[in-house]
């Protein structure tokens, strides 16, 4: 019988560049791996796709799922709404495949306390200034809503220790070094291999 998957909820504050970190990883483990996809009522940036990048709905529509109790987890963050649907990570990790979610601090303790067996990972700046650096040059948010994301991010980082794993992204490779090796401790840990 195969193994059953294992899921891995990666937290960071906006900007730290956990999505090029988990894609560089995925470029050798796609496979193994299924990304989980979310849905959220924000409006989707300038090059997201519905679907690959997230799920957008209305309001409306994110309340329906709320009440027939489609989502794993879902959070308010900043003015919008985020879930995980139940179905794309039972369906997977019950085929065998590995599930990796990029889901913020109040998401990650809900997965915790729903799935203790989920490998927790939180990842970090080098520094706040090179966060509130990094937020300004991706120019894709207003003045606004990047000092939203750094008032938030403050307070995300202290949540860092509830976390199995933290990752330091000073760099790509490293970084990306830093997942693979939770991803073999993981796999040995649970079923020697
Ligand atoms: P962004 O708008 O920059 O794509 O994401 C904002 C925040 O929402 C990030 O911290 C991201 O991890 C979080 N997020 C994305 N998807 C989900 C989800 O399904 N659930 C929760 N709780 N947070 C999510």
């Amino acid at each position: 019988m195969k193994n059953k998957g294992i899921v891995f909820v990666v937290s960071a504050p906006s900007g730290t560049g956990k999505t090029t970190v988990i894609n560089e990883f995925l470029k050798s483990h796609i496979k193994d791996f299924v990304v989980s996809v979310s849905v959220t009522t924000r409006a989707p940036r300038k090059g997201e796709q519905n679907g690959r990048d997230y799920f957008f709905f209305t309001k409306e529509k994110f309340r329906q799922f709320i009440k027939k109790g489609r989502f794993l987890e879902y959070a308010p963050v900043l003015d919008n709404y985020y879930g995980t649907l139940k179905q794309t990570v039972k369906s997977n990790i019950n085929k065998g495949k590995n599930v990796i979610m990029d889901i913020d601090v109040q998401g990650a303790k809900k997965i915790k306390k729903e799935m203790p067996e989920a490998v927790t990972i939180f990842i970090i700046p080098p520094s706040f200034r090179v966060l509130s650096e990094r937020l300004k040059n991706r120019k894709t948010e207003s003045e606004k809503a990047v000092a939203q994301r750094l008032k938030l991010a403050k307070k995300e980082l202290k949540e860092r220790l509830k976390y199995d794993y933290i990752i330091i992204n000073k760099e790509l490779t490293e970084a990306k070094g830093f997942l693979e090796c939770i991803y073999s401790l993981e796999k040995f840990r649970r079923y020697g291999l």
